[in-house]
C-alpha cells in the first residue's frame, strides 16, 4: 500500500535487518527494540490488523513465529519471550499494516507486564455476559 513503511520494507525500497522471508511472510529486526532480539513477523500482503488478516494464513503465520521465536530465543540466550500484537490506536499499533512482536525476556529484566486490575465477581460476571450476548 502506498505510504506504508512495512509494505516499503518488502518491496526494498526502505532498509531493513531481514533474517527471514519466503512466499508469504517478511520477518526483521524492530528498529527500537524493546528487548535485544526483537524481530516482528510481518504478512506481505497489506492487511490493516488481525481482523483483516486471512484466516486461511494463520497456520503460517503460527509456524513463522514458533519457529523465530526458537531461533531468536537460543540466539540471544533469553529466559523466554513474548508475542504481541497492536490492534487498533489505542492499542499501541503505530504501523497499520498487522504484524507480531517477538519480544526475548530475560530473567529480572525489569520490564513490566500489563498491571492487573482487582475487579469484583459482579464486574467480571456483568461484562462476561455482556461479551457472550455478542456471540
Ligand atoms: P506497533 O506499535 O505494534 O505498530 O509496532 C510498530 C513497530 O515497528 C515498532 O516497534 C517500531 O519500532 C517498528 N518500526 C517502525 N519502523 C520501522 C522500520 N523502518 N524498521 C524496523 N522496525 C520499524
Amino acid at each position: 500500500m502506498n505510504g506504508c513503511v512495512f509494505c516499503n520494507i518488502i518491496k526494498g525500497e526502505i532498509p531493513c535487518k531481514k533474517i527471514y522471508e519466503d512466499n508469504d511472510f517478511f520477518c526483521f529486526m524492530d528498529i527500537k527494540p524493546i528487548s535485544k532480539g526483537h524481530v516482528l513477523v510481518v504478512p506481505k500482503k497489506h492487511c490493516e490488523n488481525i481482523l483483516d488478516f486471512p484466516t486461511e494464513a494463520s497456520k503460517r503465520l503460527v509456524e513463522i513465529t514458533k519457529k523465530l521465536a526458537t531461533i531468536v530465543v537460543k540466539a540471544v540466550g533469553a529466559d523466554g519471550f513474548n508475542v504481541g500484537m497492536n490492534n487498533g490506536k489505542a492499542a499501541g499499533q503505530a504501523v497499520f499494516h498487522a504484524h507480531l512482536h517477538i519480544i526475548p525476556r530475560f530473567d529480572n529484566d525489569g520490564l513490566s507486564s500489563w498491571p492487573g486490575k482487582d475487579v469484583t465477581e459482579e464486574e467480571l460476571n456483568f461484562i462476561k455476559d455482556k461479551i457472550v450476548t455478542f456471540l
